[in-house]
């Protein structure tokens, strides 16, 4: 046993690590490896099945059973399902008709994003309180940079333990995975899912990857894994014994990267939570102001406009904050906590309850500012839920817009005086 597996909660884990240690020649061996760069210890955390595990706490009868989360409509898709639905061959994304069709009994529920905004804050405090460097890759998501700690103490004990205490905590089931970097913690977290986790130490990266598929690499789709398999490139083993040559050939960048990965190696860095940058913008008034009409304006202006830099990151945000500077120079600001998101509805609606809960009324505005932060990569899915489905098009629709006539066309189009035409056609 090359590297440590370990079978589901329930089942007695500790024998089976300890038996995959002694077994395991590598382990604490560690002065003999001669290494290049510092050794990196990476977890990867993943809660398993987050929406429907969700929804199930909320309504315990529904565990266990198959169940499909996403819109009901015609137009539905399936946002997240359950384990007993993906046996019946269902999985996320799939039209909730075909879905149903391939399991009629199964039960649909609704999105519930603030509750899974809620439990993902209560997953990231839980981590935040313990791991010394992490990144929340996505609403459900984490890698923890724990190199050098090893040296302390056991860092897979240690994860064990992280993991305990989630699941203890909130009730949610969450899958992990230990290695050197964060693409093999990925690709080894999926494979200890469902809830489960497994360690690939050191010097292992290859044999643990050699006989998983290629489409097992993070950004290798449907269309790059039947590109591959043209070339009779299955596993990923295949695809490390290609030289890089041919793969630049084929490739281009792509396939240089692609040979790098499967050969285990990959650099991506941890980003702290807490230093993932903010979205933000201010305005200083050309004169201090009291006119609500045009403070408003201006506040869903510049919530307009870092609403699309969130949306152009790929990233939703689950904290919105609005300052405002009086004539005298006080500076007062206030933030609140939202359910993820990039929509600009949801987030004016926000801005403007903050901005009536500071402004002091009548007392002139020098500067006004929007800032979101916790900042979180765009796993929530909202686009695969029915509601919002159609939402989703508009937004695109309208970023393009503004990708293809410079960034505000449509917010500054959108105030423009409609006097204008009236006058020609007066005119006419
Ligand atoms: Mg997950």
């Amino acid at each position: 046993m090359n590297y440590i597996r370990t079978p589901s909660a329930g089942a007695p884990v500790r024998g089976v690590f300890i038996l995959a240690m002694h077994m395991n020649p590598l382990y604490g061996r560690r002065t003999f490896v001669i290494m290049s760069q510092p050794q990196r210890t990476i977890a990867h955390f993943d809660l398993d099945a987050f929406f429907v595990s969700v929804e199930c706490i909320l309504d315990p009868s529904l565990k266990g059973k198959p169940l499909l989360v996403g819109g009901h409509s015609d137009r539905g898709v399936v946002a997240a399902c359950s384990y007993e639905a993906r046996k019946f061959g269902i999985h996320s994304a799939m039209p909730m008709k075909t879905a149903l069709r391939l399991c009629p009994h199964a039960t649909v529920v609704g999105s519930t994003r603030g509750a899974y905004s809620k439990y993902s804050r209560w997953v990231t405090e839980i981590i935040a309180a313990k791991a010394p460097l992490f990144e929340k890759a996505s609403i459900d998501e984490f890698y923890l940079d724990l190199t050098g700690m090893d040296r302390f103490f056991n860092a897979y004990q240690w994860t064990i333990d992280l993991r305990e205490e989630i699941m203890k905590a909130t009730g949610l089931p969450i899958s992990f995975a230990l290695a050197s970097n964060k693409m093999i913690a990925k690709i080894a977290t999926d494979e200890a899912k469902p809830n489960g986790y497994l360690h690939v130490p050191a010097g292992m990266e290859q044999e643990f990857l050699a006989p998983l598929k290629v489409n097992k690499i993070p950004g290798v789709g449907d269309q790059m894994y039947r590109s591959l398999g043209e070339l009779g490139i299955i596993t990923i083993r295949d695809l490390s014994l290609r030289s890089v040559e041919e793969l630049e050939k084929r490739f281009g960048k792509y396939g240089v990267d692609l040979w790098h990965k499967s050969r285990g190696i990959h650099t991506g860095e941890v980003v702290p939570y807490h230093e993932a940058k903010s979205i933000s913008t201010e305005n200083t008034f050309q004169e201090n102001t009291t006119d609500l009409e045009f403070l408003m304006a201006e506040l869903v202006r510049m919530t307009e406009r870092v609403a699309y830099e969130l949306r152009q990151d790929n990233k939703t945000t689950g904290c919105v904050a609005v300052k405002i500077r009086y004539g005298d120079f006080e500076t007062t600001s206030r933030q609140t906590s939202i359910p993820y998101t990039f929509y600009d509805d949801e987030l004016i609606t926000k801005a403007k309850e903050l901005f009536h809960q500071l402004w002091r009324k009548g007392e002139p505005i020098r500067l006004m500012g929007v800032r979101l932060s916790e900042l979180t990569g765009e796993a929530i899915q909202t686009n695969l839920f029915q509601d919002t489905q159609k939402k989703n098009e508009l937004y695109k629709a309208i970023d393009d817009v503004k990708n293809k006539f410079g960034k505000y066309s449509i917010v500054k189009a959108g105030g423009l005086e409609p006097g204008k035409e009236g006058e020609q056609e007066a005119g006419a």
